[in-house]
């Protein structure tokens, strides 16, 4: 079996590195990018830290600020609109995943035609992506999706009717700026669920079929991070190290998930444009069933996660992962996320139809153990 491996992103890590944008687009040997950006952060003070920064160093950039909470084709061509009215030859991202992936997608299409849909990763759109596309920068400021390291980008499409994964290792962001002052103001709610969101893709790539030891111990250093952190962050907002090490967690995960991801992204996929959920919300909710779900199929991994959570490391494979399971819920109580998903608005009449959708969802077909609709409509449940 031959396995593929790829850790190929320039990061620049730490407080005050949004400073080192000018200097990293003039690496890149790009004059003129589109910041994209979404209003909340356009409007809240913190996108100027940005545009001081270029506007110090006499960068030229435009400013799109319509990027949407979940964006969709739409959200693309305005911002690709936006790129060519403006004569741009980069992009800039500042955001949670939303501005990230939206800023990918419109760098996918200023060098390969229309429609977005044919790049759907499921029907393996990413073997159309062959063409040289303009430099990026990633700059986040959610502990979330990790997108800054990663290969997707989702967006939501309506030829194809659900969140749809367009990927490929070329629409890797050129750097990640990551500067972890961003993420200061983040209210405690948003700081859970993309925290939760990041232990997630750890998790997930860590139990996941394949051969990708690289990943699998960056995912235990990912899943570590968020043990000694998450809780913390939600709880002081400025706690400095949890800023960090919630940051750091980020990265791990979206570099691990290389390996592949599991049914609680395809759930979570579903639950987000049928029932609203944040998708780290979502992703929340339904990951103690998921780990249910898999105690047969991925015991070792389970006894790891709860290890790396900060579980002692006694007793066998199976009692150690169950203790990880409790683990994890008892750690979504501290950050009072929702228990249920009839907590979250999620109505028992949605599970057919979340079902269908989590199912044409590529992401469960990573998972150790295979999930035919009737086992998704039994996570469904068990976390209703
Ligand atoms: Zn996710």
């Amino acid at each position: 079996m031959i396995a593929v491996m790829s850790f190929p992103t320039r990061i620049v890590f730490g407080k005050g590195a949004v400073r080192e944008i000018p200097g990293e687009l003039t690496g890149l040997g790009v004059k003129r990018p589109l910041v994209m950006t979404d209003r909340v952060l356009a409007g809240n003070g913190l996108l100027d830290r940005l545009t001081a920064a270029l506007g110090e160093a006499r960068v030229q950039h435009v400013v799109f600020d319509g990027v949407d909470p979940d964006p969709t084709g739409a959200t693309v061509e305005r911002a690709l609109a936006a790129y060519r009215e403006g004569a741009c030859d980069s992009l800039v991202a500042f955001g949670g995943g939303s501005s990230i992936d939206t800023a990918k997608a419109v760098r996918l299409l200023c060098a390969h035609p229309p429609p977005l849909a044919q790049y759907d990763f499921v029907a393996e759109g990413w073997r159309l992506v062959t063409r040289p596309m303009p430099p990026m920068i990633a700059v986040p400021t959610t502990a979330g999706t990790g997108s800054e390291v990663g290969r997707g980008a989702v967006v939501t499409l309506a030829e194809t009717g659900r969140k749809t994964i367009i990927a490929s290792l070329a629409l890797i962001p050129s750097v990640a700026v990551c500067d972890p002052e961003l993420t200061y103001g983040l209210p405690a709610w948003l700081t859970a669920g993309t925290g939760t969101d990041t232990m997630v893709h750890s998790m997930e790539a860590l139990w996941a079929k394949g051969f990708h030891p690289l990943a699998d111990g960056v995912a235990r250093k990912g899943i570590e991070l968020c043990g000694k952190h998450l809780v913390r962050a939600v709880r002081s907002g400025r706690d400095e190290e949890a800023r960090e090490g919630m940051m750091v967690a980020a990265l791990a995960g979206a570099t691990a998930m290389q390996k592949g991801l599991g049914p609680a992204h395809s759930l979570s996929h579903a639950l987000t444009p049928i029932c609203g959920l944040h998708h780290g919300i979502a992703t929340a909710i339904v990951l103690p069933a998921v780990m249910e779900f898999n105690l047969d199929a991925a015991a070792p991994q389970l006894a790891e996660i709860a290890v790396a959570l900060g579980e002692p490391a006694t007793g066998d494979a199976e009692l150690l992962a169950r203790r990880g399971i409790a683990r994890v819920r008892s750690m979504l109580r501290e950050m009072e996320i929702p228990e249920r998903l009839r907590d979250a608005g999620v109505k028992e009449g949605q599970i057919p139809l979340l079902t269908e959708k989590a199912f044409q969802d590529g992401c469960h077909l990573a998972n150790p153990r295979a999930c035919q609709p009737p086992d998704l409509e039994a996570m469904f449940r068990a976390a209703y």
